[in-house]
């Protein structure tokens, strides 16, 4: 163990660890990072095929993004936002106003994506406390969501690894069964099907509809849930039902904007637009903490009135606006600017999903491969007739994580799920890599 390693569990309590794991497998001290590799202090490569949880866009020490915050350092690092601003961004919002689904165009920033969940869903329910409707109080959302880990956000998510014990402490959600293609109770597939899930959806608006403020949704995908896929015909459903029913369709965008799904954000797989989205993740390529919810014109116009009328949204997050991180985000979004990178990783995208489907679905225990865009997961299962789960105690998952960083690559399972989710610049050679690897690691932890 280096003295680093020592220094580290000395002092450091790791997020969603269980530290004792730690006895077993040490803390990686990484030193460098360049493009989709990671580099520890002794000299291994590790290929960073979750993106550094998700977040990281367009490689490590990405040279122009790089170049952009180093700007940024030398005249201004950070500067109240509440009646100071900035050219970062201002320049941001503009951008972002012309890639976002049609109707988004006011920002309000916050610094993490579940404070961005928490600022949308208040400005949700003031929102119709204002507008006539304060016996709107009640937030839907779906089976399996996930949407961060603070208490409004946690409450809002329905993944039990990270729910179950926190149920006396969190509010009360309606919760709608949610689409579950793998294993579709209507005996359907994500080609063949109207969303006839779709149903329960309904009998929860009948039901609730009236005392709803907001329906959050991951659109097209639930990563955490282990990266579950679902149609685009489901958000469409879902735009219509909420006009209906004057509830806010609240996107949380935070793992699938910027290109992630194959487009810019997932909801442009529909062709509709949410009321509110919440970015985060990419929006900086993984550089600085920064999120935001970007909402319409009819909700801002809402809160705006004279400030003895009390309508103003009295929520803000010291970092909020952060200029380095404005920085950062406004170099990701000139990469992106003119399409060349996002056409490029579409190109790899049906690669990259080919080659695990030929390595992996053979396999006596690979139950599906789904893919979005880069994204594709493989859910391993004990029995593939039956789709059983395997089961969790075992912690398969984990064991074929422990293999490959030994060589050399960043799985980090979601339970059973293996995935990749890696920066959108990932070259072929990368890709045969990274999935020969993976497979060796899930034939020695799973034999044939
Ligand atoms: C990561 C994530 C969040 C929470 O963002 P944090 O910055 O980790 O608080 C919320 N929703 C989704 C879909 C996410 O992937």
């Amino acid at each position: 163990m280096n003295e680093w390693v020592e220094k580290d569990l000395k002092y450091i309590w790791h997020p969603c660890s269980q530290m004792k794991d730690y006895e077993t497998l040490s803390p990686i001290v990484i030193e460098r990072g360049e493009g989709i590799y990671l580099f520890d202090t002794e000299g291994n490569r590790y290929v960073d095929v979750i993106s550094s949880w998700w977040c990281n866009l367009l490689g490590h020490c990405n040279p122009k993004i790089n170049a952009a915050v180093k700007k940024q350092i030398d005249s201004l690092e950070h500067v109240i936002f509440a009646n100071f601003t900035h050219k970062p961004a201002i320049t941001l919002c503009e951008k972002l106003s012309k890639i976002l689904p049609v109707g988004l165009c006011k920002f309000n920033f916050t610094d993490n994506g579940s404070s961005a969940i928490e600022a949308a869903m208040k400005v949700s329910f003031q929102y119709h406390a204002q507008t006539g409707n304060p016996q709107k109080t009640k937030f839907m959302a779906l089976s399996d969501a996930y949407h961060g880990e603070t208490i409004g956000a946690l409450s809002a998510g329905d993944c039990d690894l990270y729910t179950k014990l926190y149920k006396p402490i969190l509010m009360d959600i309606i919760r709608i069964k949610g689409p579950d293609c793998f294993r579709c109770p209507y005996g359907k597939t994500r080609e063949n099907c109207n969303c006839e899930c779709f149903e329960d959806a309904e009998k929860q608006f009948e039901k609730y509809g009236e005392e709803t403020a907001a329906i959050l949704v991951e659109p097209m995908l639930q990563g955490s849930a282990g990266m579950k896929i679902y149609p685009a015909l489901y958000l469409k459903k879902l735009r219509r039902i909420c006009d209906k029913y004057n509830v806010h369709l609240l996107a949380d965008e935070i793992a699938t904007g910027f290109g992630r799904t194959g487009k810019m954000f997932a909801f442009d797989h529909a062709g509709v637009s949410p009321d509110i989205m919440c970015l985060s993740k990419g929006l900086t390529g993984g550089y600085m903490p920064c999120a935001m919810f970007v909402t319409t014109q009819k909700i801002y116009d809402a809160f705006y009135s004279d400030y003895n009328e009390g309508k103003s949204f009295m929520h803000s997050h010291t970092y909020s606006g952060n200029p380095l991180a404005c920085a950062a985000a406004n170099a990701v979004l000139d990469i992106l600017s003119d399409g060349s990178v996002l056409k490029q990783a579409q190109e790899n995208a049906i690669y990259f999903n080919k080659i695990i489907k030929e390595k992996f679905l053979p396999h006596k225990n690979a139950g599906e491969v789904r893919s979005i865009g880069l994204i594709n997961a493989i859910e391993l299962v004990k029995d593939k007739t039956t789709k059983e789960p395997l089961d969790g105690k075992l912690r398969t998952g984990y064991q074929i994580y422990k293999k490959a960083l030994k060589k050399g690559v960043i799985l980090r399972p979601l339970g059973d799920v293996i995935y990749f989710n890696p920066p959108l610049i990932i070259e072929k050679k990368d890709m045969d890599f990274v999935t020969d690897t993976a497979l060796e690691c899930l034939k020695e932890v799973l034999p044939e």
